[in-house]
């Protein structure tokens, strides 16, 4: 892996880096590495910590008194750490929303149970039997025509399934990993990677834009409820997210965000299993009726609430540099049809129990980082990184205008791909910063951990911070099942996080932030792109 590390990035910067590196080469702390992976894989507490997070207070959508008692949980035991644990209010956020149970039934002669879910800010049903229409096939025309009031709309065309023979986990190759160490740095791909990304828009802008319009016209006819499928999951695995706004414009991230406003008006949505959409789909389309009875309990706050930020602090010893800070985090919060295991629990309990790593190490060496260590436990992520940007905004300011706070972060680390071990780390594009990483990741190597890639990657809360010239980074993680079974679905549970790599993701970031705290310069920073180059409200991965 070293060999194609070197020979992938060419540019002048790393050169040079490199070149420094030769003559001065990043120290490695040798002795807090080692007690990092005797404590951290002999004596771990993460599972434990996820098992708080999820089996007893998940799901944690934002503004939910779920995600408020996880806070409180992770601040008391970010506490008994030795740190100081304090929660930091933004806000407001939008309604606070509880699905408190959700039942749904194809009544007849021949009667059998739906597996539906309820996106987050749908209003209750009391207990309703109604008839069933599906619109997916109807023109548009004929759906202006059709009356939907009162009825059960199933909006999406059936999905064809397909058995999955290759397996549904896996693990980067080391062809994979080769190729991401061998990636050019972005802006080399320029042209390439935007047209790229400009096709992919165009192919699903079609087929999305008469799915929106339809979801409009449907929402105007005030039906019952509106059904759908997801674009994924089969046997039992449903992904499911945020119901849409009536007449909400913009992007659905927007038309979700609307949903969860005071006052908004949402029409009451549900994502089945697809084997029970298709069913439906398939009775209907023999002309024969479907009747179903629903109902939908739910707890929502009249007005809107403030979210919180959990803020932990081990305080560095360093007289010159103990203000500065060595950063990590994790969104707390999750959607709601899993306890929001992968996503991401398993962030949040390994930065909780690399703060236990790093606390330990102080207690039991009896010194202190020389920079303040800071844990962030994020809110309000799904949603468009609204937790860590305030957070960055109250702390650090902007690029254009930074506060005092904003000079004094010497690194973020953040963690939020799933359950996956640790195999290298994304360098958004900071190539100066690869030899450090390349030192920090040598005793890991054997561990799976030694690919560094100049590329980016996007949609979590290192963002917040790479947005406005703070170096954030996020590990590059073995997919396992995050895409394909775990991530935003009724199958996010604790059960399918994975012991050892989440004590390997925890020693390899306890090392990363503990060599952030320790070393005498900040991590190199590079030039803030000019604002219109920087995306703005992407986000929520
Ligand atoms: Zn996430």
């Amino acid at each position: 892996m070293r060999t194609s590390f070197v020979s992938s990035l060419s540019t002048l910067v790393l050169a040079a880096a490199l070149a420094a590196q030769a003559t001065t080469p990043e120290p490695v702390d040798a002795k807090a590495v080692a007690f990092f992976l005797d404590e951290g894989l002999q004596r771990s507490q993460v599972m434990e910590h996820l098992s708080w997070l999820c089996d007893v207070h998940g799901p944690r959508v934002t503004g939910s008194q779920n995600l408020q008692n996880a806070q409180k949980w992770a601040i008391e035991t970010f506490a008994k750490m030795g740190l100081g644990a304090r929660a930091e209010t933004w806000g407001p956020f939008g309604r606070g929303w509880k699905c408190e149970s959700a039942t749904m039934q194809v009544l007849g002669d021949n009667p059998w149970p739906v597996l539906a879910y309820a996106k987050v800010w749908s209003p209750g049903i009391a207990r309703t039997e109604a008839e069933v229409v599906h619109v997916g096939a109807m023109t548009k025309e004929a759906l202006q025509a059709a009356d939907l009031a009162g009825k059960i709309v199933l909006l999406d065309d059936p999905r064809a399934i397909s058995e999955p023979f290759d397996g549904t986990s896996r693990r980067f190759t080391d062809k994979e990993l080769q190729d991401m160490a061998e990636q050019k740095p972005v802006e080399a791909q320029g042209g390439d990677r935007r047209a790229a990304a400009a096709r992919a828009a165009a192919d699903g802008r079609s087929g999305f834009q008469r799915r929106e319009e339809m979801l409009t016209i449907v929402q105007q006819k005030r039906p019952l409820a509106i059904v759908d499928r997801a674009g994924k999951g089969d046997y039992g695995t449903v992904f499911v997210q945020g119901a849409a706004a009536v007449n909400a414009p913009g992007t659905p991230r927007e038309q979700r965000q609307r949903a969860s406003a005071a006052g908004a008006e949402v029409i009451p949505q549900f994502t089945i299993a697809v084997e029970h959409y298709n069913r439906m789909c398939r009775v209907l389309a023999k002309g024969l009726p479907v009747r179903v009875a629903v109902e939908l309990k739910v707890s929502a706050t009249e007005g809107e609430v403030d979210d919180r930020n959990v803020v932990a602090d081990l305080a560095g010893g360093d007289a010159a540099i103990g203000g500065e800070f060595a950063m990590l985090g994790a969104h707390l919060d999750s959607w709601q049809s899993g306890t929001g295991a992968t996503d991401n629990g398993c962030g949040s309990a390994v930065v909780i129990e690399a703060a236990r790593l790093i606390a330990e190490y102080c207690k039991q060496n009896g010194c202190k980082p020389r920079r303040t260590v800071r844990a962030c436990l994020w809110s309000g992520e799904e949603q468009g990184l609204l937790g860590s940007r305030a957070y960055v905004k109250q702390h650090l300011g902007t690029a254009e205008a930074p506060t005092g706070e904003h000079a004094k972060v010497a690194g973020y680390f953040n963690l939020d791909n799933g359950t996956g071990r640790v195999r290298g780390v994304y360098l958004q594009g900071n190539a100066a910063v690869a030899p450090v990483f390349q030192a920090w990741l040598a005793p890991f190597h054997a561990h799976g951990a030694s690919t560094i890639t100049v590329g980016d990657t996007g949609g979590t809360d290192h963002l917040a911070f790479h947005g406005v010239g703070v170096p954030g980074f996020q590990f590059i993680q073995d997919p396992v099942s995050y895409d394909t079974r775990t991530h935003h679905s009724n199958m996010d549970v604790w059960d399918h996080a994975i012991a050892d790599d989440l004590k390997q993701a925890s020693v390899v970031m306890a090392s990363f932030v503990w060599h952030t705290a320790q070393r005498d310069a900040k991590l190199p920073r590079q030039p803030v792109a000019p604002r219109t180059e920087r995306t703005p409200g992407a986000g929520g991965r």
